[in-house]
């Protein structure tokens, strides 16, 4: 079969949150982009894991009424369209963390919204990615199947939010694999469930399970069960079940499907048992199962800078920072609850552009959870905010490259439109 040769100013690989701003941000640059995505649909884990509720928009605060906005820019212009799209709030949860949640499909419309509006980005679904050639320090072909024809793109720049920096890996970049760092999780709907259980939280279900568990009736995975905030006023409820982190050395695709039998497993029992078991979901059904188990961290690659835990922790600025991280290092270990640790209220730490750009790879660029971080920096620098934010600095420092304008003119801009 011969293939299809697409060239193009940037090439943006994956359409979660980080690659649809990517995308959107190189097209209002003035580039020509390709924006490639394995699934029939936009969002990434926003939607294909149905997460459900955005964090790293706001500020920490348990002060004031209103949620103060991290940055400006793009950020915010998303948050609104999602706002109105939904017609949903943010809300404020415990020790004054500010999320905005919102239904998954509302969040891939208006990612196909976004990328529709700029005449600049071409988008192709069903593309998978799987080589990508470098000569010398530049990244010039990256292979693909699309609808399984293959394709091959010959790109000026590139931005990996792949979430796994699978193009910048395959041409060669230094990576590092953060798959046994925290454990996933995999979320589910239940329909007709009693409102009142939103609001009283699951201390009561949680009961019940740790009776099960204990009897022998139910995998002692099943205690491991958090609900989606934001969910259950309707009587849907969103849940999530959380495995355990990796603690072998199976490739990571046999990692993957491992995880996602057990997680689909433990989620048919557990919504039997809840039915059968709890006063608050005795009419309660099934209603949805989201496609993809949600990988909270994997494949990294290596920055010519790395953000570390201290930075997050000491929410330091920089005079290269072109996006904000506000959300603290949430670590979902093997325990029940994640392990939270915070920095000063109404404060943000800056993510350097060198975060971004691989050691080996002078065109590339990545964003989301494939940017230079330590373990824990990454458990803050992951959250959908702050994804939308390292897509948008990524598009736009690609776009300068491939138009052969200076990085430094990138920071400047970026750093404008944060303010
Ligand atoms: C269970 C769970 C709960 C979470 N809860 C929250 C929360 O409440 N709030 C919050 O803000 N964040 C939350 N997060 C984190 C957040 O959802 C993710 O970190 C964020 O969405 C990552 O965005 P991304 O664009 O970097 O990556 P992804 O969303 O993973 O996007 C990557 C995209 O690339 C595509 N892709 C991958 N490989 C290829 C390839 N070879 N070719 C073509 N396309 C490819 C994928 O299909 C995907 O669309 C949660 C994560 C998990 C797992």
């Amino acid at each position: 079969m011969r293939a299809a040769t697409i060239s193009c100013d940037v090439l943006v690989v994956g359409g979660g949150a980080a690659g649809v701003a990517a995308a959107v941000a190189a097209g209002r640059a003035g580039a020509q982009v390709v924006l490639l995505e394995r699934y029939g649909f936009l969002g990434g884990l926003a939607t294909a894991a149905q997460v459900g509720t955005i964090c790293g928009l706001y500020l920490r605060d348990t002060a004031h009424p209103k949620a103060t906005p991290v940055a400006g820019g793009f950020i915010m212009e998303f948050a609104g369209r999602l706002e109105r799209a939904a017609g949903a709030s943010r809300i404020r949860l415990d020790n004054g963390l500010w999320v905005l949640p919102y239904p998954p499909p509302v969040f891939a419309s208006l990612a196909d919204a976004l990328v529709s509006e700029s005449e600049k980005v071409s988008v192709m679904l069903h593309t998978t990615v799987a080589e990508a050639q470098a000569e010398g320090p530049r990244l010039v072909e990256v292979r693909a199947l699309a609808w399984n024809e293959p394709v091959v793109l010959c790109p000026g720049a590139v931005v990996d939010c792949s979430g796994e920096a699978t193009a910048a890996a395959l041409a060669g970049a230094g990576v590092e694999n953060g798959a046994g760092d925290q454990a996933p999780s995999l979320v589910f709907v239940m329909e007709n469930v009693d409102p009142g259980l939103a609001e009283r939280g699951l201390l009561e279900v949680r009961r019940e399970l740790r009776q099960a568990v204990e009897k022998g009736s139910l995998p002692a995975l099943c205690e491991r069960l958090a609900l989606v905030p934001g969910t259950g006023a309707d009587g849907h409820l969103a849940l999530k079940i959380n495995l355990a982190q990796a603690s072998s050395d199976l490739p990571l695709w046999q990692q993957m499907t491992a995880w996602e039998r057990q997680a689909r497993a433990l989620v048919d029992e557990l919504q039997r048992f809840l039915i059968a078991n709890t006063a608050c979901c005795r009419n309660a059904r099934l209603s949805s199962v989201a496609p993809q188990l949600g990988i909270r961290s994997g494949r990294r690659i290596r920055g010519r800078a790395t953000l570390a835990d201290r930075d997050v922790l000491d929410a330091r600025k920089s005079a290269q920072g072109v996006a904000r991280g506000c959300w603290p290092m949430e670590r979902w270990g093997n325990a029940p609850r994640p392990e939270m640790t915070f920095f000063n209220e109404g404060d943000y730490y800056e993510i350097p552009l060198d975060c971004l750009r691989p050691v080996e790879l002078d065109n590339v660029l990545v964003a989301g959870r494939c940017l230079s971080a330590a373990a824990g920096a990454m458990t803050s620098a992951r959250v959908i905010g702050t994804a939308l934010a390292t897509g948008w600095a990524a598009g736009t420092a690609a776009a300068f490259q491939a138009l052969g304008r200076p990085l430094d003119d990138a920071v400047a801009t970026l750093r404008q439109q944060m303010n």
